[in-house]
Order: C-alpha cells, then sequence, then structure tokens
C-alpha cells in the first residue's frame, strides 16, 4: 500500500468518529421488520415507510429506529403533522 492511502485510511478512522460533520439529506433502505420488509426513504418530503402503521401515522417503529441509528445526522425537519 502506498503512504497516500494509509493517511487517508487514518484520517477516515478520525472521521469516522465525528459523526457531526455527516449530514444525511436523502436515504433509500431495506428495514427487515418482525412480520415483514418495508422499504423505506428519506428525503425532502421526509420519511416514508411501506408499513401500514406509517400509513395511518406518518410514523413507525422503523422510521423511529432508523432516526436513533442516525441521530444527529439527518437534517433537521419540521415533523410531519400527525394524521388521525
Ligand atoms: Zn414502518
Amino acid at each position: 500500500m502506498d503512504s497516500s492511502i494509509v493517511s487517508k485510511i487514518e484520517k477516515s478512522r478520525t472521521y469516522a468518529e465525528q459523526k457531526e460533520r455527516v449530514t444525511i439529506t436523502t436515504l433509500q433502505a431495506s428495514f427487515d421488520g418482525n412480520h415483514n420488509t418495508y422499504q423505506i426513504t428519506y428525503d425532502e418530503a421526509g420519511w416514508d415507510c411501506q408499513c401500514h402503521y406509517f400509513d395511518t401515522r406518518g410514523v413507525c417503529s422503523h422510521t423511529m429506529a432508523l432516526e436513533r441509528i442516525l441521530e444527529g445526522m439527518l437534517v433537521q425537519r419540521e415533523k410531519p403533522a400527525t394524521k388521525v
């Protein structure tokens, strides 16, 4: 390995501990729930999940779990109004 890649690897380790450097603006994910696998997206419109609960509430355990995993890395957006 040449010396430049070694220094890049070292820098990446430092960066990886500084999550605040990263802002996730869009995301597409597949989430293995207990009953099904759901496709989840995150973009200018906020979260979207295929599950029925999200359909009715605009939030679900899958999007909340991803919010926890990505804490501090997501663009701050207004929470969607809760649909009843
Ligand atoms: Zn969901």
